[in-house]
């Protein structure tokens, strides 16, 4: 931009100076042949004067002729419109006394060069870099594309990214995977001694915040080699024809300086199927064409890496994935317990904690947050810490911050009747109660009805000991007795219904569906597909694959196990009917009860009854 810009200054510049020049010059030249005063005259009066002999000197030019008169001292120059005489010279001729010669009336060469050539061209250039720049004023995108496909690829060295393995937590077979890379880039003859060829991309997926980005600038910052960064969306341009032309420039920029790591963030948006039916974007299909030619083209023992990131694997064009290009997948998957203790601990570094933080708590807490949520997770708490005016992080704080994160901040000045606040109390209550009273349920870590700014009024969080990796039948059996607890409370207790269970429906449709079309867990369906994800990585939505007569005994399926799971709640309330109006009246007054709380008054009534 800057090197444009000084461009067209110097352009303007050298215009003004060389018109300067131009009109100095003219006006010099005229002003020297007009020193001495001429007069006009006729043909007629020439003629005469030659004839009578007073004429001295004559110049015949193209079109007017001079002539110097002598009437006895005084001399007078004329001159005359030039007429088609072709005696003209024949009469001088006669006259011995007459001194006459032609003259060229043209410019001279360079004047002719300067008038005639330079200076239209320089105008012209003049004219069209005003008009460019005023276009590219008003159209940003536009400015860019006169830099004719200049990629605006970003070199970053290892100062810039500031990023080393260290800083990635929690994903070590990515790690791994790339440490290969970096240990390729930094002895590559170790490689080409055994003929080995390392892969010339690797493709970093993974759902959003997982880490993929920061594992690109880890592995730029470990190798010590220029990184190129670009995103996805920079090569996607107003033109047709420019991001292909900006993929050209950012490899040969990149084999220019080998040994370096090329880094396209988001490649989906250029590197999506060709599928021919999606009409009218050429550009996209160019530019991915160049991508492929140019990963084709360069030599991988060079020492150039492409890695790639993307959280849509599956929409990628398989010409991108095939050995050659982008061969090794590099999995970014959502931290699992131990992963989600190290990526807080990670975060924590940089913040001042009292001691004795319990990490391995919040990280249970925090089951399938992804680490760019854990980090969120840890700035909230420091934050909050500021907020209550301590100057360093405790416990509470984390835990604070993990509701925020899950369910917005506390509405404190929500204004809830009493009425409303019993139902919620008893809702509550009765989730919680459902799930202690269940073998396969995670036991409850805390109960709340301060309403959050999510929209949720109250909520029980459970959370399990360790990491669960598979789900049972009696597991999501349990887990759908659990969700439809709330409801069967306000219907036992208050013989209605509200809309707070909305959600709670919400989540036991999903499960109780995917129970049906994905884990096989019906009894009325083997283990048959009856879905498939359609982006497993981000949020996972799915399309149902098959008839229409089956989708219907599918949703009739769902109910009919929704309804035993809800008639199990309601039978494990009724049993426990007084501890559940103990504990929601306790709940009411406390409004926010720790897991020990409940497990402690629900055991003390046991107690009671056994003694
Ligand atoms: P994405 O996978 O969407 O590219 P990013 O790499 O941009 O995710 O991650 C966003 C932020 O989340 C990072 O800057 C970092 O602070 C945090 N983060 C994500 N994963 C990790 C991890 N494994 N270790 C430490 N921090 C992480
Ligand atoms: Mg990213
Ligand atoms: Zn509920």
């Amino acid at each position: 931009m800057n090197e444009k810009k000084n461009n067209s200054k110097w352009m303007i510049g050298s215009v003004v100076i060389i018109l300067i020049l131009a009109v100095c010059f003219n006006s010099a030249v005229s002003a020297l042949s007009k020193t001495e005063s001429v007069k006009e005259t006729n043909y007629s009066f020439f003629l005469k004067q030659v004839d009578e002999g007073t004429v001295k000197q004559v110049q015949i030019q193209d079109d007017i002729i001079k002539f110097e008169v002598e009437s006895g001292n005084e001399k007078q120059t004329y001159s005359t419109i030039r007429i088609d005489d072709a005696n003209l010279v024949d009469r001088l001729h006669e006259h011995e006394e007459i001194d006459f010669t032609g003259k060229n009336e043209r410019p001279s060469a360079l004047q002719g060069f300067i008038f005639e050539w330079l200076l239209p061209i320089v105008f012209l250039l003049a004219v069209w870099g005003l008009i460019f720049r005023f276009i590219g004023k008003k159209m940003g995108g536009l400015g860019n594309a006169m830099s004719f496909g200049k990629s605006n690829a970003k070199i970053y060295v290892k100062a810039q990214t500031g990023k080393t393995f260290e800083d990635v937590a929690g994903q070590d077979e990515a790690k791994e995977a790339l440490e290969e890379i970096v240990d390729f880039l930094h002895n590559p003859q170790k490689y080409a001694e055994i003929g080995a060829n390392l892969p010339k991309g690797a493709l970093l997926v993974g759902p959003p915040g997982t880490g993929k980005t920061l594992l690109a600038k880890a592995v730029a910052g470990e190798a010590n080699v220029p990184f190129f960064s670009i995103s996805g969306s920079e090569f996607v341009e107003m033109f047709v024809g420019m991001g292909a032309a900006k993929v050209r420039d950012l490899f040969s920029q990149a084999n220019e300086k080998a040994p370096c790591i090329v880094f396209i963030d988001e490649i989906d948006t250029i590197g999506k199927k060709r599928d021919g039916h999606t009409g009218g974007n050429d550009e996209r299909e160019q530019t991915l064409n160049q991508l492929l030619t140019e990963m084709d083209g360069f030599d991988g023992k060079k020492g150039v890496v492409i890695l790639a990131a993307t959280n849509r694997p599956e929409s990628l064009d398989p010409a991108l994935l095939r050995p050659g290009r982008f061969d090794r997948r590099i999995p970014a998957e959502l931290p699992d317990l131990s992963g989600r203790e190290a990526i807080l601990k990670v975060h924590a570094k940089n913040i001042k904690l009292v001691e004795n933080i319990d990490f391995n708590a919040i990280a249970r807490a925090t089951a399938g947050a992804s680490g760019a949520e854990l980090a969120n997770i840890v700035n909230e708490a420091a934050l909050r810490a500021v907020r209550n005016g301590r100057n360093s992080v405790e416990q509470s704080d984390l835990e604070e911050s993990v509701e925020v994160v899950i369910a917005g901040y506390q509405r404190k000045n929500a204004v809830i009747s009493q009425k409303e606040k019993e139902i919620i109390a008893y809702h509550e209550i009765g989730h919680a109660l459902v799930a202690a009273k269940q073998q396969d349920s995670a036991p409850v870590h805390k109960i709340t009805i301060i309403p959050r700014t999510s929209g949720a009024l109250g909520y029980t969080m459970q959370i399990d000991e360790g990491e669960k990796f598979l789900l049972s039948k009696e597991e999501a059996k349990a887990r759908l007795a659990v969700l439809t607890g709330g409801r069967s409370a306000e219907e036992i207790v208050f013989n209605t219904c509200t809309s707070g269970a909305s959600n709670d429906i919400e989540k036991a449709t999903q499960l109780a569906r995917a129970m049906v079309t994905r884990y096989g867990m019906s009894g009325i369906f083997d283990m048959i597909a009856l879905e498939t994800v359609n982006n497993q990585y981000l949020g996972g939505d799915t399309s149902l694959a098959c008839s229409s007569e089956t989708a219907a005994k599918i949703d009739e399926e769902v109910n009919n196990i929704v309804k035993t799971a809800h008639a199990e709640a309601v039978r494990i309330l009724s049993e426990n009917i007084e501890k559940l109006h103990e504990l929601s009246a306790y709940l009411l007054e406390k409004e926010t009860i720790t897991g020990e709380e409940f497990m402690s008054i629900l055991n003390k009534e046991k107690e009671k009854a056994v003694a």
